[in-house]
């Protein structure tokens, strides 16, 4: 059973596109949380982030790059919030690897970022030390 974005991207189901090549593609989101609101894929089905192979990933962040300042223009944005909810516990929905460029207005009521997550946890200095080896030995 392919992803609502696979049918998009077949042309199963309709969506406003506003970018495609070989690739990925961008289109509207159904749902918007402000007007210009673009979600943008690779077109092969990859559920997370770390999913997608080095040289689609490359592409979609060209291809993010190339539509932030044109989704901004568009709607005459002062800024974007540009995110991916990466796994179900982070509010991914649909499992194929999306990145939202929400546009942002000057007193618009939204958070920045930092607003996703619960409580801030309390870290000593040893433990962000920890954390930081932690992930410098995995890349
Ligand atoms: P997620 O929570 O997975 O990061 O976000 C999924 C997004 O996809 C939501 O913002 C939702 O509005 C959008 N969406 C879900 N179904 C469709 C659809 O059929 N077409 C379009 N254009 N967007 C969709």
């Amino acid at each position: 059973m392919s992803t609502i974005f696979s049918q998009i991207v077949a042309g199963d189901i309709p969506a406003r596109v506003v970018y495609e090549d070989e690739t990925t593609m961008a289109f509207l989101d159904a749902n918007p949380l402000a007007p210009g609101h673009t979600l943008v894929i690779p077109k092969d089905e990859y559920e997370r982030l770390n999913d997608v192979p080095e040289e689609v990933a490359a592409d979609l962040y060209a291809t993010l790059h190339r539509l932030v300042p044109a989704v901004e223009e568009a709607v005459d944005a002062d800024a974007s919030t540009v995110a991916f909810n990466n796994g179900e516990a982070a509010g991914q929905e649909v499992p194929h690897v999306h990145g939202h460029i929400v546009p942002r207005f000057d007193g618009d009521g939204g958070g920045p970022i930092h607003a996703v997550a619960g409580e801030a946890p309390d870290l000593s200095d040893d433990e962000l030390d920890d954390i930081a080896a932690d992930i410098d030995g995995r890349v």
